[in-house]
């Protein structure tokens, strides 16, 4: 499962790009759902250069519409009509930005009804917003200068057969697809049930936290993540200018990591003062170990799902 799950890393800049870092851009690989966040100024190219296509996006999430989190989206959604996608592409913002989308997808000449490309999934109330695929999507509403929403994509528990419990119990055979299909089996004239011989894994969760000062909503969004996703714009000596302009410092992400029961951080919206970023995954690992700083164009597997051996035999 582990391997066709990923974060494909777009852009990794905060208000100005720099020589390495494009602005934000995320994708995540989640089996079939194919997720872009935020998609930042040099999007659609940058998901070239990552050997990444706009015709197999299963929906966007937007944050809020800052520049460096938005101005991409109008070359990804015409770049996604030329490839003749399937379907239209749905599209999760925060309401209160419905302005700001309009202009977006009217913001050039051009033949194609973009307005009938995308569906839109204006988030006006806190809690389940939408589904992909396996994933449900929560938003939360986060602390910034303007409206922004953190997502969390959670999937459910995942029930297996176990080979070993199935072998103890001596079913074999027909009877596995059986027990699958109705749930139950007769083994030597007495009544199996598939909780006999299964198991279950925790679904996977992904936690994304951008741009956004401390707030009980982003720890709660990370709750026992696998991946949180999370800005860190500035270094602890910087913390006033974090606090001012509603920014998170690198150790403050590695703090809303460790609140939240995290598994695995990655920091990215850096400020373009940091031309090295060691100091801020530093100031993070202090904090919370297991964290990286997100890079542009690399990929970064999402870590495998727990596997709980709860068959009884
Ligand atoms: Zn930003």
């Amino acid at each position: 499962v582990a391997s066709s799950r990923e974060l494909v890393v777009l852009g990794t800049a905060s208000q100005e790009p720099t020589r390495t870092r494009n602005h934000n851009g995320y994708l995540f690989h989640l089996d079939d759902v194919h997720l872009l966040v935020d998609p930042g100024e040099g999007t659609q190219r940058q998901m070239t250069l990552a050997g990444t296509s706009t015709a197999h996006l299963s929906g966007v999430l937007v944050t809020h519409f800052h520049g460096d989190h938005c101005l991409g989206l109008p070359g990804v959604v015409q770049r996604r009509c030329l490839d003749r996608p399937d379907h239209p592409l749905p599209l999760w913002f925060p309401a209160s930005g419905a302005v700001y989308l309009d202009r977006l997808l009217h913001a050039t000449a051009t033949d194609i009804p973009l307005d009938r490309e995308v569906v839109r999934h204006p988030v006006s109330e806190e809690g389940e917003v939408g589904r992909l695929g396996r994933f449900t999507i929560t938003a939360r509403r986060l602390h910034h200068p303007v409206d922004v929403v953190g997502y969390r994509l959670e999937e459910p528990p995942r029930t297996h057969l176990s080979p070993d419990a199935l072998a103890r119990a001596g079913v074999r055979g027909r009877a596995v697809g059986e027990l699958q299909r109705y749930g139950s089996v007769v083994v030597d004239g007495r009544p199996l049930h598939v909780s006999e011989v299964s198991y279950t894994s925790p679904g996977q969760v992904v936690a994304v936290v951008l741009d956004t000062s401390w707030c009980d909503a982003a720890v709660e969004l990370a709750r026992g993540a696998d991946l949180l996703l999370c800005e860190a714009t500035y270094a602890e000596h910087e913390a006033d200018l974090a606090e001012r302009y509603g920014h998170l410092t690198a150790a403050q992400a590695g703090r809303m990591a460790r609140a939240a029961g995290a598994r695995f951080l990655v920091i990215t919206h850096f400020s373009s003062r940091y031309h090295d970023v060691e100091v801020l995954v530093r100031e993070a690992a202090a904090e919370f170990p297991t964290v990286v700083a997100a890079r542009d164009l690399e990929r970064i597997p999402l870590p495998p799902i727990l596997r709980q051996e709860g068959a009884s035999s």
